[in-house]
C-alpha cells in the first residue's frame, strides 16, 4: 500500500480542493498558478501606484519635508507616512508635541524625527 503524504488545499485561482505535496502550494494545476501569479503581479503594480499617486495628489514630495524646520500637518502626515487621524491620535496620546501657532498647528520636524526613532526603537525590541 502506498501512502500519500498530502495537504488538503483550496485553489487560490479556481477554488477547488485538491492535495499539494507541500503546505506552501497555493495552486491546483500550473495553469491556475499562472493565471494567479498574474492577478498577484497586477494588484502589486497597482497598489505600489496607488501610494505613488497619493503623495503626488497632495503635491508634497517627502524628500523635500527633510529640508523644512516646521511641517503643517499635512506635511506631517506625508512625513510619517501616517493617515490624519493616526496623527491626531498620536497628539491626543502626547507622542507627538505640537506647536500652536496663531491659530495653525504646526509640528517640528525635530520631535517626528524622535518619534520616528521610537517608533522603529519600538519595532526593533
Ligand atoms: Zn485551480
Amino acid at each position: 500500500m502506498k501512502s500519500v503524504i498530502g495537504f488538503d488545499r483550496i485553489c487560490e485561482w479556481c477554488g477547488k480542493k485538491f492535495v499539494a505535496h507541500k503546505s506552501t502550494t497555493r495552486y491546483c494545476c500550473l495553469p491556475c498558478n499562472q493565471k494567479g501569479y498574474k492577478r498577484e503581479q497586477r494588484e502589486k503594480k497597482a497598489r505600489e501606484n496607488n501610494e505613488k499617486v497619493k503623495f503626488q495628489s497632495q503635491g508634497i514630495d517627502p524628500e523635500e519635508l527633510k529640508k523644512k524646520t516646521y511641517l503643517s500637518i499635512k506635511e506631517t502626515c506625508v512625513y510619517l507616512g501616517i493617515s490624519r487621524s493616526t496623527l491626531y491620535r498620536n497628539v491626543r496620546l502626547g507622542l507627538l508635541p505640537v506647536i500652536g501657532l496663531g491659530g495653525r498647528t504646526i509640528f517640528k520636524r525635530e520631535d517626528l524625527d524622535k518619534f520616528l526613532d521610537d517608533l522603529s526603537t519600538l519595532d526593533n525590541n
